[in-house]
């Protein structure tokens, strides 16, 4: 183990909550030091185009927002560094100090602690699907759904959020096939209702895709039939991926209170965690809505429960 560095205010991640967070942070003199974890700018620098981020009339660039994001924060003094936080220490009295490591080395000790460590989409791992993201395969329908408007696409899921994701992108696109790999969907009775009601909706049971087709963009899906082998292509340009999300909370297992999924509990309207003087804010905390304007909102939260939660200490 190398030295151990006491700060007042620590935050774990470099999305768009970890950044907006910083923000805040540093402009209330909490002199915040963020660690960027291994995707630094978080999901959005994996997408080209954001077109609803309030503030770009013309849309922008995801590396570029999250680049400005970043400048922002350092602008009132944000200490930002790269590295993981690889295991925490928690106190749990009222005023405590957390113990964090990084990098399985560097000992970090801070009065307050952001968690902004985001959720990662689930894939199928398909070489041509993972080659393809960005290039017509998506995780995320509210993000990508417009560009494929008028256009056919396919959504693969069986539950809440892939019925989800088929209603809304029916709404925009002019097909949307759901690719249902058991013979039943787990969606819940009135989502299901909702699908069978959408007319530009056709849902495929037992069926997995094989290859996602093209080159550079997506031009179809080779689909099989897990019961008959039988295999089809369908001629489509998007690939909408709805199997789920992981929270990057594995750090945290045993530590923070967490549901079923792995996704930090907060505190009613708040981002306060079980433990005093630790927040979470962004899709970490967020299985509902997860995108950028969202996360940035709850990362502004954050640091003003960590501002006050530190000022009631004084
Ligand atoms: P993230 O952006 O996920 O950032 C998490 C951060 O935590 C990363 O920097 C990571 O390195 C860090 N981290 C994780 N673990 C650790 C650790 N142990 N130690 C230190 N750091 C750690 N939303 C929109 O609003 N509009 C869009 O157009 C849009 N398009 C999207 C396109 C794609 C392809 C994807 C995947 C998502 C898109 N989203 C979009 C969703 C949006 O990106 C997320 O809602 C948002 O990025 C969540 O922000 P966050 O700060 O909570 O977490």
């Amino acid at each position: 183990m190398s030295d151990t560095e006491r700060i007042k205010c620590l935050i774990i991640g470099s999305g768009p909550a970890g950044y907006t967070a910083a923000i805040y942070a540093s402009r209330a003199e909490l002199k915040p030091v963020l660690y960027t974890g291994m995707q630094m700018g978080g999901q959005l620098t994996t997408t080209t185009e954001v077109d609803n981020f309030p503030g770009y009339p013309n849309g922008v660039d995801g590396n570029a927002l999250m680049e400005d994001l970043k400048n922002q924060a350092e602008r009132f003094g944000t200490e930002v560094r790269f590295g993981m936080i690889t295991s925490v220490d928690f106190s749990k009295e009222k005023g405590g100090i957390h113990k964090v490591t990084v990098d399985n080395d560097k000992q970090i000790e801070a009065e307050a602690v952001i968690i902004a460590t985001g959720a990662s989409a689930k894939y199928l791992g398909l070489e041509s699907e993972q080659r393809l993201i960005g290039g017509g395969v998506s995780g995320c329908a509210t993000c990508d759904g417009f560009f494929y408007k008028g256009q056919d696409v396919v959504v693969v899921g069986a539950g809440d959020t892939a019925a989800e994701e088929a209603t809304y992108l029916a709404n925009i696109c002019k097909k949307v096939t759901l690719l249902v790999r058991k013979d039943y969907m787990r969606a819940s009775k009135p989502m299901q209702a909702r699908v069978e009601r959408t007319p530009n909706i056709e849902v495929m049971f037992n069926t997995e895709i094989d290859e996602v087709l093209g080159e550079s963009v997506v031009e179809g899906v080779r689909v099989f039939n897990n019961q008959t082998n039988e295999k089809q292509v369908i001629d489509v340009t998007g690939v909408f991926i709805a199997i789920g999300h992981k929270p990057n909370t594995d750090v945290f297992k045993g530590v923070l209170d967490m549901d079923e999924t792995g996704y930090l509990i907060t505190k009613g309207k708040s981002t306060k965690t079980n433990i005093p003087g630790v927040f979470a804010a962004g899709d970490v905390q967020d299985r509902e809505y997860r995108q950028a304007i969202t996360s940035a909102g709850s990362g502004c939260m954050a640091a003003l429960d960590a501002e006050r939660y530190l000022g009631s200490l004084v």
